[in-house]
């Protein structure tokens, strides 16, 4: 019996830990400085085709799945393509549009640089409990 109420214990300290991670964790927050487009100077509009450089104006839709620590930004938009809110949302996942400007980000190792969100503001959120099953 004490062993079982220990390992309640246990698992309600770990919840508490889990929610407050969950809140300081904006996904401007995780999403600031994620670098973006295949190589240096190399980020496109998936809208237009526009080349995107740095101190553009862009948005970006990323999102997270349920069980993943990473978000992911699946595509890049100039300021004209930018959807003004998340387009068919998937159960279970968290998806967002944020908007900011290109920043660069240096990558010591390879020595180079690559292209990265920054100044980040959320235009649109879908939570997981909205939208369709996948
Ligand atoms: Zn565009």
């Amino acid at each position: 019996m004490t062993s079982d109420n220990a390992g309640r214990h246990q698992s309600t300290t770990n919840g508490a830990l889990n929610n407050e991670t969950t809140v300081t964790a904006t996904p401007e927050a995780v999403l600031a400085g994620h670098p973006v487009g295949p190589r240096a100077n190399g980020a496109v509009c998936i809208g237009c085709g526009e080349a995107l450089h740095e101190t553009d104006i862009v948005f970006a839709y990323a999102y997270r799945c349920a069980e993943a620590a990473d978000w992911v930004v699946s595509r890049l938009y100039c300021l004209e393509c930018a959807p003004s809110r998340v387009r068919s949302p998937t159960l279970g996942v968290t998806e967002v549009v944020v908007g900011g400007r290109l920043g660069t980000i240096a990558l010591p190792t390879a020595r180079s640089h690559r292209l990265c969100l920054t100044e980040l503001a959320v235009r649109a959120y879908s939570h997981p409990t909205e939208g369709c099953a996948p």
